[in-house]
């Protein structure tokens, strides 16, 4: 009886020793550009949210990695990634605001992220309809030459006879500096007193009895710990297939991971100091750059070395290609072809605008392997996952940004956002957006799968 007793008693101790089960309200998963985005919409509806990334605050991989990216306005009449891109950059003045609001010094500004610079477009005769669909009614300001002797009067380019050039000129358009943008975003995020957790990889993710069962485990230590939710944002980059196997298994057919490359070179410093004040400025006008042909060979000045000698990013969109452990290749190393078609394009670029940089004056700085994910058209999904055809309205997946994420960010955060809190817009352009991103778009790749009757 006596130990009956003392086990009646041990039993309720360790009942009223145990912690009631926590639930958090918001959980993001991925603090890339497009997680700290949504985190941060959340944090500015005035919603508790928890972000969390496997890696510490400075990243080391991740489709957001790096110091630059093209962010470009100029499109077709209500282009979707226009709009995306406007969008971001008005969210983006939103976000430096706050940052601002009740300090006494302005310590946060635009041109932190972007740098304004005209972007050059260079198209083939044979892409003569996408340019004229493209500047019809064009509002964004831009100049067009459409042969190669306009090309010089206008530009001083020497293109070949079966180019066209287009350059847009836009505040905001150039490039944005995604590891700039997302320290601010993280900002914003804590500023509104919502939590961060770096060095935590969500190794297990499920539904039971409504809410979201999540095993988080450090980087560092390998401890493991279960988190609760409501609701869950996956925005895992290229591991979104992977995180959402057992909630989504469809998204590991429906988003692919790519590799690509990325070159960097440094022009001769001698080299450089010989340049004239036009010839520098010339250069610095004339980047980005994209030449949207069957490879997209496009440049960029990633940043400056400590002795402010810039440094030029080199990528090929179309150049990717399949990866067989998504681990480890962010390690693997560039081949001599990647270099050497990035050299040669460059020079070729450079002597286009009759810049005297020769091939002995560009230094092969580094380079390395990076990976975007892809959906079959290249749009990407901002949209609720679905079971069974029925949307599940507690849990978003952002992903398949391939190489137009950076510009559009903070939008497909909003639109995470909103999705999470049933918020509409009833603007054209945001409802034509959500066609394509969503869950009526989701339904129908899912039918073209197979996965539902
Ligand atoms: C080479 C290259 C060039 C590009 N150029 C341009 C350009 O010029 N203009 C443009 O607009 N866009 C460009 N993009 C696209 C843009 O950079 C991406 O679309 C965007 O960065 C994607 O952000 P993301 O947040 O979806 O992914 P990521 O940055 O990969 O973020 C996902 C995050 O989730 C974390 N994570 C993953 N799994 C877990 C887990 N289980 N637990 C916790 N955390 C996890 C990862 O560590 C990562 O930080 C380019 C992309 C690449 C790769």
């Amino acid at each position: 009886m006596k130990n009956i007793c003392l086990l009646f008693v041990f039993t309720i101790c360790i009942m009223a020793c145990q912690k009631p089960k926590q639930v958090e309200n918001i959980i993001v998963i991925g603090g890339g550009l497009i997680g700290s985005s949504t985190a941060w919409e959340l944090s500015k509806c005035g919603q508790e949210v928890l972000l969390i990334e496997q890696q510490d605050s400075v990243y080391t991989f991740g489709s957001s990695l790096g110091e630059a990216r093209i962010s470009r306005s100029l499109g077709p009449k209500n282009d979707m990634f226009s709009y995306l891109q406007q969008t971001s950059v008005r969210e983006t003045q939103g976000l430096i605001d706050y940052l601002n609001k009740d300090t006494k010094v302005q310590t946060h500004q635009m041109e932190d992220i972007y740098t304004t610079s005209p972007v050059t477009y260079i198209y083939d005769k044979a892409q003569l309809k996408e340019v004229e669909i493209l500047l019809d009614g064009q509002t964004d300001k831009y100049e067009y030459a459409p042969n190669s002797k306009k090309a010089f009067e206008i530009f001083g380019m020497s293109i070949p006879n079966s180019s066209v050039v287009i350059r847009e000129y836009k505040e905001y358009s150039g490039t944005l500096n995604p590891e700039v943008l997302i320290s601010k975003l993280h900002q914003g995020i804590r500023k509104k007193g919502n939590r961060i957790r770096y060095n935590e990889k969500v190794t297990i993710l499920k539904k039971g009895n409504g809410i979201y069962e999540i095993e988080i485990t450090n980087s560092k230590t390998g401890e493991t710990e279960k988190l609760f939710s409501k609701n869950v944002v996956a925005a895992a980059g290229p591991f979104n297939g992977n995180l959402v196997r057992d909630i989504a298994p469809y998204f590991e057919s429906l988003i692919r991971p790519k590799r690509l490359f990325l070159a960097f070179f440094k022009i001769n410093r001698d080299t450089y100091e010989s340049l004239t004040k036009e010839q520098q400025n010339r250069f610095h006008e004339f980047y980005p750059v994209a030449y949207m042909d069957s490879e997209i060979f496009y440049s960029m000045i990633e940043k400056y070395d400590d002795q402010g000698m810039p440094i030029i990013k080199v990528g090929g969109h179309f150049l990717r290609t399949d990866i067989n452990d998504l681990n480890s290749v962010w390690q693997k190393e560039l081949s001599l072809q990647e270099i050497k078609w990035s050299k040669e394009n460059t020079i070729n670029y450079l002597g286009s605008l009759s810049l005297p940089i020769t091939e002995n004056d560009l230094e092969f700085y580094s380079g390395y392997s990076c990976v975007y994910s892809m959906t079959k058209t290249e749009i990407p999904y901002v949209t609720n996952v679905l079971h069974d055809s029925v949307i599940d309205p507690n849990f978003v997946l952002a992903g398949g940004m391939s190489g137009i994420g950076a510009k559009g960010s903070l939008t497909y955060g909003l639109i995470a956002a909103n999705l999470l809190l049933n918020k509409k817009d009833t603007s054209a352009i945001y409802n034509k957006t959500m066609k394509a991103l969503g869950s009526d778009r989701l339904l129908k790749d899912l039918s073209a799968l197979n996965f539902i009757e």
